[in-house]
């Protein structure tokens, strides 16, 4: 049964992979959807499933994130339903193009969505969330955020989702609107096809199903995390990190160069 307190969770990327059990697992928990893809016909056999098993409500918007028409469309959406309470930016798409031989074109789209359409919704949502203090944004980055041996566009991307949701999880500290950032690794989906890749060449013992990544990534919400990484054994690796990180920050900024390039 739709759950009103819970509200609408809004899903971009629904159409497959870890978007689809998004979905199926926040239709579970009593939200009524607005689930967004290219694939409409995809997300209203979806839409179906999850109103029968479920009895919530879902309205399906076929979108492509990478046009502005488009965009401009779902943002509008979505910023005027009071109902909404949560937004998954989960839609993305990778691949390991290098710079010299990678299609502008493809490039450009991968930035759009990766980066544009997850800037604009969120910006579309905010304002609502934080005057009703309630609900939480979610970000599907990727570990490439940390690496990129796979190329620079993918992980230049999944880096602006690290970097965009921290400063929003700083933005909203103090309200009850909460703010986490997902770092998958290989999650078996269609991506890797899509990426024009083949899972099959990852070692398996590696590989996530897009179940495990999504329970874990929603218990961490549950906790409160801002920060989940479902494969990293001990949290406090993140604690670390972000403080090695801050540190080095701290030794970039000094009044005069270091004196190795003034000797
Ligand atoms: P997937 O099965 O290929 O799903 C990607 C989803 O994004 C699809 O629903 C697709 O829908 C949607 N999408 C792609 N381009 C779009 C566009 N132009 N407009 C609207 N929707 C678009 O891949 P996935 O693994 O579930 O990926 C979900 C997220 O996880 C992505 O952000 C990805 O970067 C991240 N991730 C995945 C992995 C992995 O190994 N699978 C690892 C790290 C991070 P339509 O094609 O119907 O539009």
């Amino acid at each position: 049964m739709s759950n009103q307190d819970k509200g609408t969770a809004v899903v971009t990327g629904a159409s497959s992979g870890i978007g689809a059990i998004y979905a199926d697992r926040l239709a579970g928990q009593g939200y009524d959807l607005v689930l967004v893809a290219r694939r409409a016909d995809r997300l209203e056999e979806l839409a179906e499933r999850l109103r029968f098993a479920y009895g919530i409500k879902v309205s399906v918007i076929g979108a492509d994130l990478s046009d502005d028409g488009d965009l401009r469309r779902v943002e509008q959406a979505i910023s005027t339903d009071d109902s909404v309470t949560l937004l998954v930016n989960n839609a993305g798409l990778g691949g390991a193009q290098v710079v010299a031989t990678a299609e502008a074109d493809v490039a450009e789209r991968m930035i759009k969505v990766n980066v544009v359409a997850l800037t604009r919704l969120t910006r579309a949502v905010l304002p609502g969330l934080l005057s009703r203090n309630r609900g939480a944004i979610v970000n599907i980055a990727s570990v490439l955020a940390f690496d990129t041996s796979f190329g620079g566009i993918y992980s230049g991307t999944k880096a602006y989702v690290v970097n965009f949701t921290e400063a929003l999880q700083r933005e909203v500290a103090g309200t009850k609107v909460a703010v986490q950032v997902v770092l998958p690794g290989a999650t078996r989906t269609e991506f890797w096809e899509v990426a024009g890749s083949d899972i099959a060449n990852v070692p398996q013992e590696i590989v996530m199903t897009a179940d495990d990544l999504v329970d874990a990534a929603l218990v961490g919400l549950a906790k409160g995390e801002a920060f989940t990484a479902p494969a990293l054994a001990d949290v406090a690796g993140v604690d670390a990190f972000l403080g090695v990180r801050q540190g080095f920050f701290g030794s970039l900024l000094a009044g005069k160069p270091a004196a190795r390039y003034t000797a």
